[in-house]
């Protein structure tokens, strides 16, 4: 069975949990034996993650959630290519999770990457750059020449972007955000503080 949670009370957990996790409060996530039995025939997360793979930046521990609550999809600079907007697509589809969430964090080693340009110390990080790459371009708009653009803006215009590939590439995200049983969200961690702010919501 899907949780029964609407879009809305998920987004409330999520937030609620990172509460928790910001003050160091006792963790109630649920991970003991009791809780992996109850799951050994099937999972109802209530959000489905696509994060960045940074290891400050585990989604069940800054939300406070246990086994089977958080489907995740992580990559470095959380990049929405085929394979990961097919992975959320099952968990909404399939496993019925009512939040799709795009987690970005400060600090981030892909934007940062992409923002300063350069050599790349293997070839194949040049996927992640390339496919941050646009978001530099937007967050350069109305700079002066030769002015550095601030990483952090470019984090932000990624995260807006992310969420719009989703939306546009998913026809799944889009109709249900539409009919309400589905919200897609986009949240900047602060690697600092711990704090999750969830700047934009659709669908709930
Ligand atoms: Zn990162």
């Amino acid at each position: 069975m899907p949780t029964d949670l609407t879009p809305a009370q998920a987004l409330q957990r999520l937030r609620d949990g990172n509460d928790r996790f910001v003050q160091g409060a006792d963790r109630t996530a649920q991970t003991d034996i009791a809780r992996r039995d109850s799951l050994a025939t099937g999972q109802s997360p209530i959000a489905a993650v696509l994060a960045c793979a940074d290891s400050r930046v585990a989604p069940e521990l800054v939300f406070d959630e246990g086994l089977g609550e958080i489907f995740s999809v992580r990559n470095a600079g959380q990049i929405a290519e085929p394979v990961g907007i097919g992975s959320l697509e099952y968990a909404v589809a399939v496993l019925g999770a009512p939040v799709v969430l795009v987690l970005r964090h400060t600090s981030c080693g892909a934007v940062k990457a992409a923002a300063h340009g350069g050599e790349l110390p293997a070839a194949n990080i040049a996927a992640v750059v390339d496919a941050v790459a646009p978001s530099v371009q937007s967050a350069s708009a109305g700079l002066a020449d030769g002015a550095a653009v601030d990483p952090e803006a470019v984090g932000a215009a990624h995260l807006e972007a992310t969420l719009k590939t989703l939306f546009d590439q998913s026809g799944l995200i889009s109709d249900r955000v539409a009919a309400g049983t589905l919200a897609l969200a986009g949240g900047t961690y602060d690697i600092a503080t711990g704090q999750v702010e969830i700047s934009t919501v659709v669908g709930a």
